[in-house]
């Protein structure tokens, strides 16, 4: 397996600056998501590594070689694309082997990858069917054993589960990390879903307008998210946010509440400096549910809606003229227009400089 690395690369379509200049680092058998909102870039940066779109600046590099003016299949990549894009009149036996025939592989060592593939992913039943007669996860694992056989030094996912239903792209994601972690893969994989993210990385590109806003392992950008947009983008529901600004002592106050926050935690600016604070759905606690955080600050407030979701409930209420999304474990039924206490967990919450927009840490 490989290396990949991005050196200051920038793509401009004629006027427009899609990549404005990111770096990356990715270490032989590592599994990288680059995730982000649509629009920011991801499919480029794929398209950029796997050769099927130009780098206006910048270095690629993979293995150590610069392969900027490198044609695609000399990179050493195999790409796996949504539409599975296969060959709708072969079989899916010879939808396996062709890419190797075509490149001159002898018969018997085509048959020994195939052979592998088909066994690992399962599709030996399936060898002498048309694409039309397969299920999409199905389709997807030929997409998948066809990059496999090309042994690749790098495989590129470009959003591979999105034609699948739930219950098939759950599956289909574990199948394709125990594969990653029996090969020792290196992978690119985008995505604009932050489970499939969380679940699949060994570290996420967090993309934001072209720009790399966070890598991190998937606990570092949830747990510790360097800027407004990241703490925003995983998890959901979103970050709560609030207006806030520096209390006294270790205290932020937004809505009316000193919320004590632990001393050790932030660099806070000097009292009465304008922040953001941040509190994730799970750490505004409702009375009687969960563990009651030591460190904290009550209110209570009117539940405007409550969402049902089996095990857990979403409550919606009013913060300071905010709306709230306050996350209630093992649920009971709420009255409508229920008053509830709350407690804001003083340990778990995020503070962001309002200018740079990055978190205080
Ligand atoms: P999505 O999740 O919607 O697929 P993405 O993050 O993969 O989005 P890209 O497809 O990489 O985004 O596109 C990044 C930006 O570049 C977008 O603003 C897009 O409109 C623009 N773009 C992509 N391809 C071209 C092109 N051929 N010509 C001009 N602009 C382009």
């Amino acid at each position: 397996m490989a290396t990949v690395t991005l050196r200051d690369i920038i793509k401009i379509y004629g006027e427009f600056v899609a990549i404005k200049g990111v770096d990356l680092d990715i270490e032989d058998g590592t599994f990288v998501v680059l995730v982000g909102p649509s629009g920011c870039g991801k499919s480029t940066i794929l398209r950029m590594i796997a050769g099927l779109e130009t780098i206006s600046h910048g270095e690629l590099k993979i293995d150590g070689k610069l392969v900027n003016d490198l044609p695609s299949r000399d990179r050493g990549i195999s790409m796996v694309f949504q539409s599975y894009a296969l060959y709708p009149h072969m079989s899916v036996s010879d939808n396996l082997g062709f890419g190797l025939r075509i490149s001159g592989v002898p018969k018997d060592e085509i048959a020994r990858r195939r052979g592998e593939a088909a066994k690992m992913l399962g599709l030996d039943p399936y060898m002498d069917r048309r694409p039309s007669q397969l299920s999409g996860g199905q389709r997807q694992r030929v997409a998948i054993g066809r990059a496999m056989v090309r042994e690749p030094k790098v495989f590129l996912f470009d959003e591979p589960l999105s034609n699948l239903d739930a219950k098939l792209r759950n599956q289909t994601r574990i199948e394709i990390k125990r594969l990653q972690r029996q090969l020792g893969a290196t992978v690119v994989f985008v995505t604009h879903d932050q489970v499939e993210a969380m679940t699949l990385a060994d570290k996420i590109v967090v993309l934001n307008d072209g720009r790399v806003a966070q890598i991190g392992t998937p606990l570092e950008v949830f747990e510790r998210p360097a800027n407004i947009f990241v703490a925003g983008f995983m998890g959901a529901p979103s970050m709560n946010m609030l207006k806030a600004e520096v209390g006294p002592g270790n205290t932020i106050r937004a809505a009316g509440l000193d919320v004590p926050v632990p001393a050790d935690r932030f660099s806070l600016p000097a009292q009465g400096t304008a922040v953001t604070l941040g509190i994730r759905p799970e750490d505004i606690v409702p009375e009687g549910h969960g563990t009651r955080p030591e460190l904290g600050a009550d209110f209570s407030a009117e539940v405007s809606f409550a969402e049902m979701l089996g095990n857990e409930s979403l409550l919606f209420a009013e913060l300071g003229g905010t709306e709230i999304v306050a996350r209630m474990q093992h649920p009971r039924a709420l009255e409508p227009n229920q008053q509830v206490r709350f407690r804001i967990d003083g340990a778990r919450v995020h503070v962001f400089d309002n200018e740079s927009q990055n978190s205080l840490l």
